[in-house]
């Protein structure tokens, strides 16, 4: 059995003061809608601000089941790096999860698959949970070419260290590029598609370990529409935009793990 995951990435939002009102608006709602019963305790949670706010989730979060996270990850442990973060930090500051190539770290800041694979295997060789983020362009899904541009993106890890002993702790969020923030959905069925087809690709190489693994879809996901995806047989949570940046909104996404 699967547990969902519903993770929100707040990109590069908030100041310290909104980022502390958001944090204990999204507690009062989670604790509310556990108490009316409309979340199910089932449901993990996990939130990804920037950097310098992880310490303000500690702060907020430490004595709650929430998780908190970085959205991205250095693959080098310490050094001249200038600008960047190590998952020996992240632990610091009690991270368990962080997400690796988003579409936007690919598309602006050029993290290649490769790139990409060195900071999921720097995060786990840590202990902290990598959510690979995985997902084709419009040009790429209308030249049918998904499937092919998605298990490139998850080879690349596989490739470099699918024997990781800890490698069940690791998530993979498929993201079609051209569903995120645009409002744009993809329907149930193209996503159930690509999830199953990302579970026979992770069976391929750890049988052991595929039908354990979650695989959760982000792309404007918003309350309207988290109940069809959710429902989706490989679809084990959501990784939230725009719309975890309204307590309610998001507490009402996890509010749909219910079926
Ligand atoms: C994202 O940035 O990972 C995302 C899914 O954004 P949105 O929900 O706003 O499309």
């Amino acid at each position: 059995m699967r547990r969902h995951l519903i993770a929100g990435n707040w990109k590069m939002n908030g100041t310290r003061a909104s980022i502390g009102l958001l944090l204990s608006d999204f507690k009062q709602e989670l604790e509310a809608a556990t108490a009316a019963g409309r979340v199910s305790s089932d449901v993990e949670w996990a939130v990804f601000p920037p950097f310098v706010f992880l310490a303000e989730c500690q702060h907020h979060l430490a004595e709650t089941s929430i998780a908190w996270g970085a959205q991205t990850v250095s693959e080098h442990a310490y050094g001249a790096f200038t600008g960047e973060t190590s998952a020996a930090m992240l632990k610091e500051f009690a991270c368990q999860y962080v997400l690796v190539g988003h579409s936007e770290r690919r598309q602006l800041f050029k993290e290649s698959n490769k790139d990409v694979a060195k900071k999921f295997v720097a995060a786990l060789h840590y202990d902290l949970k990598p959510i690979l983020c995985v997902g084709e362009t419009e040009i790429e899904r209308e030249a049918g070419l998904s499937l092919h541009v998605i298990q490139a993106q998850i080879a690349a890890v596989l490739e470099l260290d699918a024997q990781l002993p800890n490698f069940q702790n690791a998530v993979i969020a498929y993201e079609p590029v051209w569903a995120i923030g645009t409002g744009k959905n993809a329907t149930p069925e193209q996503v159930q598609e690509v999830h199953a087809a990302i579970r026979a690709q992770l069976r391929v190489h750890r049988a052991d370990l595929a039908d354990q693994m979650r695989i959760i879809y982000g792309g404007s996901v918003k309350p309207e529409n988290a109940k069809i995806l959710l429902e989706m047989p490989d679809v084990d949570g959501a990784l939230v935009g725009g719309a975890s940046l309204q307590a309610k909104h998001f507490v009402e996404i996890g509010a749909a793990c219910n079926h």
